[in-house]
């Protein structure tokens, strides 16, 4: 990844499996800038007796990856004594998670927990689209001191199905950034999209709408993760993905090159409506000639020649012969009726 695109980048598996995939999943990563590695020890999920995460031993395991590594580590807090188990590890960075920004008891806890750790924070948005509740949550943190110094919008719950799993409500992210430009907003797809194929172009519209940072969950071998199998990608994949953005200036120029021909276009249809308008005024007078010499309206020999010899000049001048026809006929018709109009109107007189 070129340095210069995101300030941030977090990556690292949705939960912590074991040991061995916590290392095999740091080595794939080994190469990329990260801000910080992750991984869920404590996992909030919808159903009961689902994997609900491994507990404080996987905390042991992210220390592992930052002393082999050299990666900053964090993870997701949600009760104060997760912040007590984490602080005493010195993680680098704690998130708090969507289900718990939604509730402000939770905050306060978790505000009074981190209060004196001196452990910075990073806050995704709450499960429902309420900027006013996010914005809150980080304010609540502040006032105890906190150090927050980031923001993670990984989408709003939804009902209905829609392309992605959750919906990005992009207004909200961008009115968040608005409110707070001293913090970085960083977009998580992965929970976004919930599908590994939509990760590279919400990744894309991260840079386009100017984020300063991406967290993508990220697993050694995503078809064998307990959480979020879908979603996750391999590290190959993230460095690939990474390699595949294209900086913004070269997407702005990319823009500016599209409205410069769009406007070529636009010049180009306004003379074919003014040639078209020149060519049924023709026609009109056609009509006139023909009325009042008593010639029958259709003649079909010239119409005859007159399609054959369009279809020659388009296909000469690399048009489809099926469009050629399609244009002459349409336009002969137009000339049809409007001399039919005509003779009608005679007839009235
Ligand atoms: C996660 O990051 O794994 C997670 C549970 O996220 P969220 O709070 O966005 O659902
Ligand atoms: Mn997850």
């Amino acid at each position: 990844m070129r340095p210069d695109l995101f300030d941030s980048l977090i990556a690292g598996p949705c939960s912590a499996e074991t040991h061995a995939q916590i290392i095999q999943t740091a080595e794939g990563l080994k190469g990329l800038p990260l801000s910080y590695f992750r991984a869920g020890i404590w996992k909030p999920r919808t159903q009961p007796g689902a994997f609900e995460g491994i507990g404080d031993i996987g905390l042991e395991w992210l220390v592992d990856v930052r002393k082999r590594y050299g990666f900053k580590i964090c993870t997701e807090v949600a009760t104060a004594e997760h912040v007590r188990a984490a602080a005493a590890k010195q993680l680098d960075m704690l998130w708090i998670g969507a289900r718990s920004t939604v509730n402000p008891f939770t905050v306060q806890e978790l505000a009074e927990a981190l209060q004196g750790t001196g452990i910075p924070v990073m806050v995704k948005n709450p499960v429902n689209p309420d900027l006013k509740l996010w914005l809150g949550a980080i304010e609540r943190l502040e006032r105890y001191g906190v150090q927050v110094i980031g923001a993670i919008h990984r989408g709003f719950s939804v009902y209905q199905k829609t392309k992605y799993r959750n919906n990005p409500h992009w207004q909200i992210a961008i009115d968040l950034k608005q409110a707070r430009p001293d913090l970085q907003l960083l977009m998580d797809p992965s929970h976004i999209g919930g599908r590994a194929g939509l990760i590279a172009p919400l990744a894309q519209q991260a840079l386009d709408l100017h984020y300063n940072g991406l967290m993508i969950e990220t697993h050694y071998d995503p078809n064998v993760a307990l959480t979020d199998a879908k979603q996750q990608l391999t590290p190959a994949v993230l460095t690939e993905l990474l390699l595949n953005l294209k900086p913004r200036s070269q997407n702005e120029r990319a823009q500016n090159d599209l409205a410069e021909l769009r406007d070529k276009l636009s010049i180009i249809d306004e003379g074919l409506l003014e040639l078209l308008q020149e060519r049924m005024e023709l026609s009109k007078q056609i009509g006139i000639l023909k009325r009042n010499s008593n010639t029958p309206i259709l003649q079909v020999q010239r119409w005859e020649e007159t399609l054959k010899s369009t279809i020659e000049k388009a296909l000469n001048a690399g048009l489809s012969s099926e469009f050629a026809e399609h244009f002459i006929k349409m336009l002969h018709e137009e000339s049809l009726r409007i001399q039919l109009e005509l003779s009608k109107t005679n007839d009235a007189r």
